[in-house]
């Protein structure tokens, strides 16, 4: 073994556990004790500023000055006793991650001093320069200045020595540059519109929550390791090695005991997110070896959002003080499992009810028919749209790839409610026609309550209906939920909208309420059909079905994006408005720039690699048994020595052939991205990068993992699969 990685090896097994003591209360006593939230404004705040400000945060009241300075002051107090120095706004651009800037609370205060002093203004906007964050384009046209605006609805909480501030983030001119505003958009185009449509069954409902639970998983690897793999530290994932001769196929890795390293993690994480108010509930070992998962109670999808973005963040910070690296790309080990970011979704109202679960009376089934009918019309009418929020140059290497959902959105609704909807779609429509409730009996089945916890499961689909609430599974271990969940909500927004459009028509020709619902509903049925798919998505029938169904099939990731283009996403957008077409054009020339930088960035790091590790590496081997070869001749006679030295001349002859296709490739690719970068478009170049380069990488790696095979380990460099995967 080369000696670093000898050395990192011998340390990463001999780490032991970094113990961590339990505290002493229960998560209850210290749940949220560094979040601002509502206990802790009614203590700190003047009464009238309290009441605004729960106004705004219910139903989205505007603030004053006033109430703003009162605010600020308040929260001022609270964290400066909790021992907080500095302040900051806490935003999320459209980079994967969040972005803050720290000031410090003080100021002179005329007389060779300082105070500490937080303004209304402070809390309510900010100015950093647009130009330093992804805006595709938006600031070369108008201003670089760019402005954070305080998010009254997620709490402020204290990370360290700092307040820190939700806040969105938009261009001088209007445009947002960052996830939380179109989110923000989308969640109150639901409201008005779910709220709506509500009204038909209960006139109390005032408001929609779209709730969001995430199921993070991710991998540990030891930070010896992970350091003397330029790959993993550069791009996040592995860009060569062989499979290790055991990975997960013994599936002896999923829900096993946590080993102690891991488990003394989890505990430090849980105990710092839990006082943050993120309400962490599951842990438990994942597929692949050395992968893991963590999930929390479901939350209002804003919030949600929110403590993902924080808890990523904490889990990269807890996992070095426990002597790991954590890996949040969608596939950082060819062969085994990648991570994925299950995205529950559902919406509820403020009395209580969920309206993807079944009820208990005939108004309260048909609702939940009419919900889930209209979600499965907004992901047909929007699926390419969907895949679109959802991919991303990590991600494409998990869709499709038989251990996550394929790269086409469809959706599974299990036994039961696909047979609520084919009966409700072949009912007759006389019967339907009748007066009073009877409609509904005889329209809608009996839903057994059972329902609720035990639908049958389909790991292989995209988007499954699971008892009381959708599962988006294609969204990625990296990725920002408010990409996927704006796109949702704006389209089921868009489509509940239509519905109604089309319900009241019908009520103001003379029909029945429920028989109207009814009508429409059977209509959008049989449109949506072709989104519903209870088979094995994994399958290339499945493939050839879909296209005939069509359903979007694209897989080339610069193409995916092109649906954010398309008339009826442009319109969807702009219809709910969550988002004007210019923005979405920005946001696209982006995800293009991204695309095309990650796979530039990765074949950089492989042509290195290449050339600095593993051609020297492997030419040295090849010359010892070169050497040995010449000295066999000494030894013995010719044909005896020829005959001894034939396997080790075939070694020599693989490693020459090798060397030599991975200095081809790895010439061609420097020239193909020459020709590349040259290119004007956007979306052009992804195309190129994802056409031409990124089968190059694919090409030398090959070539890298054979001879990793037949190398000296002795002199091999870089850490191996096999101790990546199983030292923790
Ligand atoms: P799984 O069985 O898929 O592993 P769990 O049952 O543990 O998942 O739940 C996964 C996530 O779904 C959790 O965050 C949970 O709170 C969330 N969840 C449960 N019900 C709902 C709902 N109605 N709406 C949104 N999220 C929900
Ligand atoms: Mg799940």
């Amino acid at each position: 073994m080369s000696k670093l990685r000898f050395r990192v090896v011998e340390t990463a097994f001999k780490k032991k556990a970094v113990e961590v003591k339990a505290p002493k209360e229960r998560p209850s006593d210290y749940f949220a004790v560094n979040v601002f939230n509502r206990e802790k404004m009614f203590k700190y705040l003047p009464e009238k500023a309290y009441q605004c400000l729960v106004d705004s945060i219910d139903n989205g009241t505007p603030l004053n000055r006033e109430t703003a300075d009162a605010v600020a002051n308040g929260m001022k107090k609270w964290a400066i006793e909790q021992g907080t120095t500095h302040y900051t706004h806490w935003f999320h651009p459209l980079t994967e991650g969040t972005a803050e800037k720290h000031d410090a609370f003080v100021e002179h205060d005329g007389k060779g001093g300082m105070i500490e002093k937080f303004a209304g203004k402070l809390l309510v906007q900010q100015e950093p320069d647009a130009s330093s964050f992804p805006n595709g384009g938006i600031r070369n046209t108008f201003e670089a200045r760019g402005y954070t605006a305080w998010d009254p609805s997620s709490p402020a909480f204290i990370v360290n020595d700092t307040l820190c501030i939700p806040t969105i983030f938009i261009a001088y001119t209007g445009e947002p540059l960052d996830y939380k505003a179109p989110l923000l958009k989308a969640l109150e185009a639901v409201n008005k519109a779910a709220v709506d449509v509500c009204h038909y069954f209960d006139p109390n409902v005032k408001k929609v929550f779209s709730n969001l639970g995430w199921e993070q998983e991710y991998f540990l690897v030891d930070e010896g390791l992970y350091a003397a793999r330029p790959d993993l530290l550069l791009t996040g994932r592995t860009l060569m090695g062989h499979e290790s001769s055991k990975n997960q196929q013994l599936e002896d890795h999923y829900f096993g005991a946590i080993p102690t390293r891991v488990m003394e993690y989890m505990k430090e994480l849980e105990f710092e997110a839990l006082k943050l108010g993120i309400p962490l509930k599951t842990r438990h070992n994942e597929v692949a070896p050395n992968q893991f998962e963590l999930a929390p109670i479901f939350e209002e999808c804003n919030l949600a959002n929110d403590h993902n973005q924080l808890i990523m963040g904490l889990m990269r910070k807890i996992a070095r003080k426990h002597g790991f690296r954590v890996l949040l790309h969608e596939k950082p080990f060819k062969g085994v499992n990648g991570s994925g970011k299950h995205n529950n979704w559902s919406l509820g109202t403020d009395t209580g009810a969920l309206l993807m679960a079944p009820g208990k009376t005939p108004e309260e089934n048909l609702r939940f028919i009419t919900f889930v009918v209209n979600v499965l019309k907004a992901v047909y009418r929007h699926n390419g749209l969907l895949k679109a929020s959802i991919i991303s140059a990590s991600n494409a290497h998990r869709l499709g790839a038989n251990e996550a959902p394929p790269a086409i959105i469809s959706s599974f609704l299990g036994s039961q409610v696909s047979k609520v909807l084919d009966e409700l779609e072949n009912s007759d429509s006389d019967v339907l026609n009748l007066a009073g409730k009877q409609i509904l009996d005889l329209g809608i089945p009996r839903i057994p309550e059972l329902l609720l916890d035990n639908t049958d499961r389909n790991r292989t689909s995209p988007f499954a209906f699971t008892g009381n609430r959708f599962e988006f599974r294609a969204v990625g271990s990296e990725a920002n939920c408010a990409s996927a969940m704006l796109a949702l909500n704006a389209a089921v927004a868009e489509q509940l909208k239509i519905f109604k459009g089309e319900v009241d028509a019908k009520i103001a020709e003379g029909k029945d309420k429920f028989a109207a619902i009814l009508e429409v509903l059977r209509k959008d049925i049989k449109e949506s059909k072709a989104i519903r798919f209870d088979g094995n998505g994994y399958s290339d029938e499945w493939k050839e079905e879909a296209k005939k169904r069509g359903l979007d099939c694209e897989t080339s990731v610069p193409l995916i994006y092109d649906a954010y283009l398309t008339e009826s996403s442009i319109k969807m957008f702009e219809s709910t408005g969550v988002m004007k077409p210019k923005e979405v054009e920005a946001r696209n020339e982006i995800k293009w720039e991204m695309y095309t930088k990650k796979i530039q960035i990765e074949a950089r790091v492989l042509g290195d690699l290449a050339m600095n590790h593993i051609i020297p590496i492997a030419t040295r081997y090849q010359s010892s048994l070169i050497d040995n070869a010449y000295k066999m001749k000494e030894l013995f006679p010719a044909e005896k020595a020829a005959q001894l030295s034939a396997k080790n001349l075939e070694i020599i002859e693989d490693i020459a052939n090798r060397t030599i296709q991975i200095k081809e490739k790895v010439d061609e690719m420097i020239e193909a991205r020459k020709v590349a970068n040259k290119i004007e478009s956007e979306r052009e170049k992804a195309i190129v990068y994802h056409d031409t380069i990124f089968p190059m990488l694919e090409d030398i790696r090959y070539n890298i993992d054979k001879l990793e095979l037949v190398v000296d380990n002795e002199i091999w460099t870089l850490p191996k699969y096999r101790e990546l995967l199983f030292i923790r």
